[in-house]
């Protein structure tokens, strides 16, 4: 993948409505609304056929940059439930708190951090001027419990992030996989969160997915460390968008670090929603590891095996979310295309980039009727499902089987014609230039393969 200007391909700059990206997001079934029968939950929602693709291609390619391609970089998968006294150590059953005013006319409701300046300072209602209550505090935390018999049940908490695995497995995976410090461990795992304004989509929910590292080093070389994945992780954002002036990083200001931090960035897109944070890059410092083993009594301390110096290991947190990076992107490879014929519906494409979209092929044969050119059709389309997600399309014009693939953002659509029958050649359509070449069949599946399935990254080197 390009490494730091973006893909920049030819798109709109307007900023995409949310609603043109759930519309379409559920009428192509990617996202549908939870228990929709049934009027819904606020922020839950289900993935459908492409969804359940695309996040498993983002996964992938996190996963293949973060633990696959680093050789002191492991993964985990934790439980959603732990112990609850995890969440009194974490600060999170204390702490983890929006501090909300209502609206005393409108009725709406804020969160206290996302009110402008303005409208705090005066305890106004940005929507219609109202004064505002005192705030509240919510604790965000989603309650559930273990056990079955009445009375013997112990209160826990579904995790309100799922970072804190890493934390109480850090010696587990220390010990068992033989690594001395410095190394990291990775995780991608839903987190639930109570959250008191839900919505704009996908952007804030109540169920959503996470992606972190935990990188833990010595605390002299806690600087270089943090700098090396804040950039890394900048540039591996950039690497999957079409818009690469969306992306910045913005430091924290001093009253938003935590007691701990000396300096801590939010990598941020800037959508119809303004500038918003997709992933924070945190100093953590010593700070989880020593509340576990103060809570715990178990000695998270490392010693190391050259020098015999004791001591709790820094740790360099990069947090991201799944969902927002398939909603981000979704908003990102979004464009109406206006047609150059005179009359003609503007095309639709998503400029996914080709090694995260859903589908990689479309195999189109030319005629539905021709029994030749269906049979040769769906051979080819077998061939390639081995090794791709391909789908077979025979119903309507071959325009508009094009138009339906640009949509779900398909990066190749392959058809076969007469010629096809006659010398095993096939036209390939690239979706965003729609520049069309004639391949052999038997160059086909290595072409789209180098082409759509082919990570890189940018591995920080340089
Ligand atoms: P915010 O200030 O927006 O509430 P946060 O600072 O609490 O977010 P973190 O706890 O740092 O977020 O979570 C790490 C990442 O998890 C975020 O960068 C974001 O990508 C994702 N995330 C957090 N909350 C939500 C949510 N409610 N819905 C979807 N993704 C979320």
């Amino acid at each position: 993948m390009p490494q730091t200007e973006g893909r920049n391909l030819a798109v709109d700059t307007a900023p995409v409505p949310i609603e043109k990206i759930a519309s379409l997001a559920k009428r192509r079934g990617f996202v549908y609304p939870n228990s929709e029968i049934y009027g819904g939950v606020s922020g839950i929602y289900d993935f459908g056929p492409l969804g359940v693709e695309l996040r498993n291609n983002i996964r992938r390619y996190w996963w293949w940059s973060m633990v696959q391609t680093n050789d002191n970089v492991v993964g985990i998968e934790g439980a959603i439930i732990t112990h609850p006294r995890v969440w009194e150590a974490s600060g999170h059953v204390d702490n983890f708190v929006d501090r909300l005013v209502d609206c005393k006319n409108c009725k709406r409701r804020y969160r206290i951090d996302h009110l402008p300046p303005e409208n705090l300072e005066q305890n106004t209602c940005p929507e219609c001027g109202g004064e505002l209550t005192e705030p509240r505090n919510f604790n965000l935390m989603m309650e559930t419990y273990v056990g079955v018999i009445e009375g013997d049940k112990a209160k826990t908490y579904l995790r309100g992030e799922a970072c804190q695995n890493i934390y109480l497995d850090y010696d587990n995976v220390r010990s068992s996989s033989r690594l001395q410090i410095p190394f990291g461990i990775c995780q991608i795992g839903k987190a639930f969160r109570n959250e008191v304004t839900p919505g704009n989509f996908l952007f804030r929910q109540r169920e959503f997915e996470q992606w972190d590292l935990q990188f833990f080093v010595h605390p002299s070389e806690m600087q270089r460390w943090f700098d090396y994945w804040k950039h890394r992780r900048f540039e591996w954002y950039k690497g999957i968008l079409n818009h690469g002036d969306r992306l910045r990083l913005r430091a924290h200001a001093p009253d938003e670090l935590a007691h701990y931090a000396k300096q801590a960035f939010d990598i941020e897109y800037r959508s119809i929603l303004g500038w918003q944070e997709w992933e924070g890059i945190h100093w953590r410092q010593d700070w989880d590891l020593s509340r576990h083993s103060q809570y715990s009594g178990k000695d998270l301390s490392y010693t190391d095996p050259a020098t015999k110096e004791k001591y709790v290991p820094w740790i360099v947190e990069t947090s991201g979310g799944v969902d927002r990076t398939f909603f981000f992107l979704l908003l990102d490879a979004y464009e109406e295309e206006p047609d150059a014929a005179a009359g003609k519906e503007p095309r639709t494409v998503l400029h996914l980039h080709p090694t995260l979209a859903p589908i990689k092929a479309a195999v189109l044969p030319l005629q539905k009727n021709n029994a030749e050119l269906v049979t040769a059709a769906t051979a080819l389309h077998k061939r390639l499902q081995r090794q791709m997600v391909s789908q077979y399309d025979d119903s309507g014009s071959i325009g508009r089987r094009y138009r339906r693939q640009d949509e779900i953002g398909t990066p190749y659509c392959v058809t076969v014609d007469f010629q096809t029958l006659e010398d095993q050649t096939v036209t390939v359509r690239e979706r965003d230039s729609m520049d069309q070449i004639r391949l052999h069949v038997s160059e086909l599946p290595p072409y789209l393969s180098e082409h759509t399935l082919q990570f890189s990254a940018y591995d920080g080197d340089s």
